[in-house]
């Protein structure tokens, strides 16, 4: 069956696809209609770029109600909506913490105690304020910044998964810097995509760490925390931060989560990092079908967690 591969720069990554089907100038045109999506979402949601309608509220919100457009309105709804369910391990309010911890435009460093006073203030869903009549939202105090980063990949991919299926894609795969996986329908030779998800540094013990997990219209996203860390005091601190405590998430090194919405997937890999053990427990509670692997750390090394992984 012919196969035809796209694949485009956007949200500071690369975004890939394989499409399979019978006409291959249909698949590329389909593809095209894809890269476009994710292009697109470029221009609404980075953070560093000042045209965008982030950047936008990021520099105007706490001054004054700003209008956004319905689909970055409902993309902000839902990005509070996995705060609440995360008991708020997930927030895209994280930027101060963010920046605090030297990752905005950096490789991170440990912040001064009073530094990171100062950005635990900035930070929380509850300083974002939706007023649903005419679309605008508005920070209720200076300092707030939004970073879509945990969440934007997954979005992208899900909107250029509408493109796809509007035009009749029945079978690929799509990945976002290789962090958020979608596989669509089947390949043409078996009854699902066969994903590896890469193992941890050190974990060639781990006996229960998955070869690969089967997908089938659905979306895998891995949250890991040796993908951007640095080493301060014999210790080592990574990129996803705890916005309830200011500190970089250290219980759990790897996340990873398997839901139909690729949107859903990013948010929560990155929510079950940070959260861990309490994070799986309440996902468990408001998500009977959700599919996880957790490698949490132990004094002495590294231990799986996961539920409903095999299909
Ligand atoms: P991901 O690779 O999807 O887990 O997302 C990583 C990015 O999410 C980081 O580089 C930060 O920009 C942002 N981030 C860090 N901690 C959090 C958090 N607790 N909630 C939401 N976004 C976060
Ligand atoms: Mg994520």
């Amino acid at each position: 069956m012919p196969v035809v591969t796209l694949a485009c720069q956007a949200m500071a990554t690369r975004f890939e696809m394989v499409l399979h089907g019978e006409n291959p100038t249909a698949l590329r045109a389909a593809g095209e209609e894809a890269v476009n999506e994710i292009e697109k979402l470029e221009d609404q949601l980075s953070l560093y770029r000042a045209w965008t309608e982030i950047a936008h509220l990021n520099a105007r919100a706490a001054d004054e109600p700003v209008k956004v457009s319905p689909p970055v309105f409902a993309l902000l709804k839902q990005a509070r909506a996995l705060s609440l369910e995360t008991g708020g391990a997930f927030d895209i309010t994280i930027a101060p913490l963010v920046r605090c911890w030297g990752f905005m435009h950096g490789s991170g460093r440990v912040p001064a105690a009073e530094q990171l006073a100062e950005a635990r203030a900035r930070v929380g869903m509850g300083l974002v304020e939706f007023h649903e009549a005419n679309s605008t939202v508005r920070f209720s105090r200076p300092g707030v910044m939004l970073d879509l980063g945990a969440i934007g990949k997954g979005y992208a991919i899900d909107r250029a998964l509408v493109a796809l299926r509007e035009a009749g894609v029945t079978s690929g795969l799509i990945h976002g810097g290789t962090s958020t996986i979608y596989a669509l329908g089947n390949p043409p030779d078996a009854d699902f995509w066969q994903v590896a998800i890469e193992r941890p540094p050190n974990s060639a013990g781990l006996s229960d760490f998955p070869e690969t997990v089967a997908l089938r219209d659905e979306s895998l996203s891995v949250s890991a925390i040796w993908a951007k860390a640095f080493e301060a005091h014999g210790k080592s601190f990574g990129h996803l931060i705890d916005p309830r405590t200011g500190e970089p998430a250290s219980d759990a090194v790897l996340a990873a989560v398997i839901l139909p919405s690729a949107t859903e997937t990013d948010a929560l890999s990155t929510a079950l990092l940070v959260g861990a053990r309490e994070v799986h427990a309440r996902l468990a509670q408001s998500r009977p079908a959700i599919r996880t692997l957790l490698v949490l750390k132990t004094g002495n090394g590294l231990q799986v967690e996961s539920r409903g992984l095999q299909k």
